[in-house]
């Protein structure tokens, strides 16, 4: 008899177990306490999947987008908090992968490097694409002063993918490596967030920040066209999949709540009332459209095709309304018991709400995407 069974690709298959042992038991603690999800991280460092999307040469995966989508949307599952730590780290080292020191990129490869994109800040607020903090040649040194508004893994990754002013190019921005233990970079207030509470997603600040002049990354004032050549297109796709994953996880939870909670007056289930059953139908019909939205933008991306823009800003903005709706539906469907931690929703329902806001933010999209409709500039 043939084999008809579909291989999981290795980093999937290397994946379950992390998932299993480590990442699901811990995700309710996680949640509740706030707590940086530091053994789950190690864990995905040890199964090579820090080193997912890096290449061969220095000892990585070789592999990209969609890989990276699966594997986030996959942990969102079961933590949101780990699935966007991972997230932002790929996001860096997609960055790192093409123009990093190599030294790093081998240690991001060998699971023993976080890293993370601090682009976000207090003057520029959620439009990350115009900085305000600035960078100033001194001989070989160069020194950064910035108020970062969020930073996910603030305090516990080994470098930030770091946004300025340029030195002294035109251009909007200049990206840099910062490395964690430089001087005078500090961490602000403890992330207490309403969702994602273990993300350590702090504020932080440069105050004469002394980098190389080589901890540029790319060109001075070339850090607009990383950020929408590199950045944008690993970060819309895995944001996506983090809220698909988040919403498939909400939807689940939800339909097997109304499949097993009892009227024992009426001999029925929730799910025999038809409109428990219909909003649990509206949930998978929305998740589902998403993930094939996600599917399609990723071919587009892989084969280079006309709309790929056009659905890398498309797919963020569906999914993560489309998170933030199931997530509702799920409340709904799962009625009081889910008002409480029982079963298991409230929290995807907080985490669910992030992506929405983080930048580009949906209604930054549907703005560009209009813009775009319209045959108007995107800036
Ligand atoms: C959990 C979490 C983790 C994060 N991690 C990181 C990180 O690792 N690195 C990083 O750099 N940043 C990170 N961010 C920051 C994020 O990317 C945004 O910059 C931030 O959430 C924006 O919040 P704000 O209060 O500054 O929004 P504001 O800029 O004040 O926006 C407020 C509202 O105005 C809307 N708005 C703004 N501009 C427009 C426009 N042009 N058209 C229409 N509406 C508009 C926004 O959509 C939003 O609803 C994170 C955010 C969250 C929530």
């Amino acid at each position: 008899m043939s084999d008809v069974s579909v291989a999981l690709p290795a980093y999937m298959a290397a994946l379950t177990p992390v998932l299993n042992d480590v990442v699901a038991p811990a995700a309710a603690e996680i949640d509740r306490g706030g707590t940086y999800p530091r053994a789950a991280m190690d864990a995905l460092g040890r199964a090579g999947l820090l080193g997912l999307i890096s290449a061969p040469e220095v000892g990585g995966q070789g592999e990209g987008h969609r890989a990276a989508t699966a594997v986030v949307q996959a942990v969102a599952e079961h933590c949101g908090s780990t699935a966007m730590v991972l997230m932002m780290h790929y996001a860096g080292a997609a960055v790192l992968e093409a123009f990093g020191p190599t030294g790093v990129r081998e240690r991001i490869a060998a699971g023993d490097y976080v890293t993370t994109l601090a682009f976000s800040e207090v003057g520029s607020r959620s439009m990350f694409w115009a900085p305000m903090s600035t960078a100033v040649a001194g001989g070989d040194t160069v020194r950064l002063d910035a108020q970062k508004s969020w930073v996910t893994s603030a305090g516990q990754a080994d470098g930030y993918v770091w946004s300025s002013m340029p030195v002294d190019a035109e251009g909007a921005s200049t990206i840099w490596l910062v490395p964690a233990d430089a001087a005078n970079l500090k961490v602000g207030a403890p992330f207490d967030g309403l969702g994602l509470r273990g993300n350590s997603s702090s504020p932080m600040s440069a105050s004469g920040v002394e980098v190389p002049a080589s901890a540029m990354l790319g060109t001075d004032g070339g850090g607009f066209d990383v950020m929408l050549g590199v950045v944008l297109p690993y970060f819309q796709v895995m944001n996506a999949g983090f809220s698909i994953g988040t919403a498939n996880a909400a939807t689940a939870k939800a339909a097997a709540h109304a499949a097993a909670t009892r009227f024992e007056h009426l001999d029925q289930s929730v799910a025999d009332n038809p409109v428990a059953r219909a909003n649990v139908a509206r949930m998978r019909i929305r998740t589902d459209g998403a993930e094939a939205l996600l599917l399609d933008t990723l071919t587009a991306l892989e084969t280079g095709r006309a709309d790929a823009t056009l659905r890398v800003l498309e797919v963020k903005a569906l999914a993560s309304e489309t998170a933030i709706d199931v997530t509702d539906l799920a409340m709904r469907v799962s009625g009081g018991a889910a008002f409480r931690k029982e079963v298991g929703v409230e929290r995807n329902f907080r985490d669910a709400r992030a992506a929405s806001v983080m930048a580009p933010t949906t209604d930054t999209l549907y703005d560009f995407i209009g813009r775009i409709a319209c045959g108007l500039p995107l800036f």
